[in-house]
């Protein structure tokens, strides 16, 4: 985005996200849910809508909810409201959503994130309770396909204020939200199944204002990536409409991700077009303190305390937060660290370098996942949990750099190939023979060789070329296979070559 736009304008950015929670049946119904059924196979009379059929709401929904406001420092309403919003579209059977409108299960708390660099926290207006539609197809001719497996699925809208600044920002708040729900286990948050869903809230307004401007709201944004782009599109759409003396239209917008762009899709609907009214159907909903207190005893580390405890061990910040925002990421570097210290322990007998705080071995553990390995998973597309290298592999091989037994270019080698053939990086070594020769009187042979078979260069060296000695160190470790050790190698050469 080109930087005078945004010296002339602050973008202001409050996101809706709506997460689908981990439950085996719907938000008021038995009725089952799962990804890729066949249509209209999960529904039940309460998905339908059918007369007489009444909602019985899902306990552990309200647990993964309660889960989500603790972490995030709300406030948990002790007695909250289900109320009805009112639409007419095949999606919905019933004419209206269940969801939650005066009086949220969550109020307050934050999302904290790191983001160039810093952490910073926004803060969240409320969270609330709701059901999924059903989802509707449109196909090229006439035809529009309604599928109501969907319809009735848990879900909570996460609100936040207009706290966010920029669009590498709002695709942070995305991050982080993703792997907190992922790190309480209420969400698979898979953005490509549309279990986690971002409606970006953006408007303008001139560098050191205060007031809010108009805002347009896009929807259907179903990636990070694309959480970025639209809004970063959108910042110079209105930024075109603002320098030319026009104004912003609050309306929602469609973002197209494949096109790149964004299309109006309606006036900004208000919330007396809903109609709420509580649901006389559903009782209020209690939570009592016996409840949250469990809930709360039961949270595991957040993402945040693994990034505080990363950032303690020695890492950098970047580092930390690469691990952090991918729990399975963080899962591996942590099993990877916890056998580098006990692979320590079993070499050397030596309990304090065995200790899980040595800053150094965590360093370079991660430098070896974030770098090598994860670039060899990205580049093929493959998760972390289906890593061909385990944590233990990787921590013994970490341990053979760190020691200096193998060279780090070895290392690089070892790794590619125990990643294309799942053999254990160490058992690589072993059985090929990369350990580093580090038998002085082995390099000292192989440099005479060297200095004998380059006697050219050995006179002009001696003539007062001194940057020739990174030759003849390139000539031994090429005939030592890469494995002298190439300070040892060196010295031995100058020394050869001086006298
Ligand atoms: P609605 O429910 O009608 O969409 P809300 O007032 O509840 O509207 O706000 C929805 C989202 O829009 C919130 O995330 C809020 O932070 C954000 N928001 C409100 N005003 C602005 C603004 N002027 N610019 C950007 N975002 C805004
Ligand atoms: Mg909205």
């Amino acid at each position: 985005m080109s930087d005078d736009v945004l010296d002339r304008w602050e973008p202001v950015i409050g996101l809706e996200v709506h997460v689908q929670l981990a439950t085996a049946s719907k938000a008021f119904s038995s009725s089952a849910i799962a990804f890729g059924a066949p249509p209209n196979s999960l529904t039940d009379p309460v998905v339908l809508g059918l007369p007489g059929a009444l909602p019985v709401f899902n306990r552990r929904a309200l647990e993964h909810a309660v889960r989500l406001g603790l972490a995030v420092g709300a406030t948990i309403r002790r007695r909250s409201r289900f109320a009805r919003k009112h639409y007419f579209y095949p999606d919905s059977p019933k004419g209206y959503q269940i969801s939650q409108y005066d009086e949220p299960l969550c109020e307050g708390g934050a999302i904290e994130l790191v983001c160039g660099g810093q952490r910073r926290a926004v803060r969240l207006t409320r969270i609330h309770l709701e059901e999924d539609a059903g989802k509707n197809t449109h196909t090229a001719g006439t035809t529009s396909l309604v599928d109501l497996n969907r319809c009735g699925v848990p879900l909570v809208e996460v609100v936040s204020e207009p706290d966010v600044r920029s669009a590498e920002e709002a695709a942070e708040y995305m991050r982080a939200l993703h792997a907190l729900v992922r790190y309480l286990g209420i969400s698979e948050a898979d953005m490509e199944k549309g279990q986690m869903r971002c409606d970006a809230n953006v408007s303008l307004r001139p560098r050191g204002a205060t007031a809010y401007g108009t805002r347009a709201e896009l929807k259907n944004i179903n990636s990070f990536r694309f959480v970025q782009k639209a809004i970063e599109h959108e910042i110079l759409r209105q930024a075109r409409i603002l320098d030319g003396g026009g104004t912003v239209v609050q309306e929602t917008r469609l973002w197209d991700g494949a096109a790149g762009t964004s299309q109006s899709l309606r006036g900004k609907e208000e919330a007396l077009d809903y109609r709420y009214f509580p649901d006389p159907d559903l009782p209020v909903l209690v939570v009592d303190d016996a409840t949250i207190d469990g809930l709360r005893a039961g949270l595991p580390e957040l993402p945040m305390a693994r990034l505080d405890r990363l950032v303690a061990l020695g890492l950098a910040l970047d580092d930390a937060r690469t691990l952090m925002v991918d729990r399975d990421l963080g899962d591996y570097f942590d099993a990877a660290l916890q056998a580098r210290g006990d692979a320590a322990l079993q070499a050397r007998g030596d309990a304090a370098l065995a200790a899980r705080g040595d800053a150094a071995a965590a360093r370079s553990l991660a430098n070896w996942l974030v770098g090598d390995l994860l670039g060899a998973l990205n580049r093929d597309g493959r998760a972390v949990a289906d890593s061909p290298v385990t944590p233990a592999g990787l921590a013994a091989l970490v341990r053979l750099v760190d020691d200096d037994v193998i060279s780090g270019k070895i290392a690089k080698d070892v790794l590619a190939r125990a990643y294309a053939s799942g053999e254990a990086p160490d058992a690589i070594v072993e059985r090929e023979g990369l350990r580093q020769i580090t038998d002085a009187g082995a390099i000292e042979a192989l440099a005479r060789q060297i200095v004998e078979a380059n006697p050219k260069q050995a006179a002009q060296y001696r003539g007062g070329k001194d940057n020739l000695l990174g030759f003849f160190v390139g000539q031994l470790m090429k005939a030592s296979g890469g494995k002298a050790n190439p300070q040892l190698a060196s010295e031995l050469l100058r020394k050869l070559l001086a006298g």
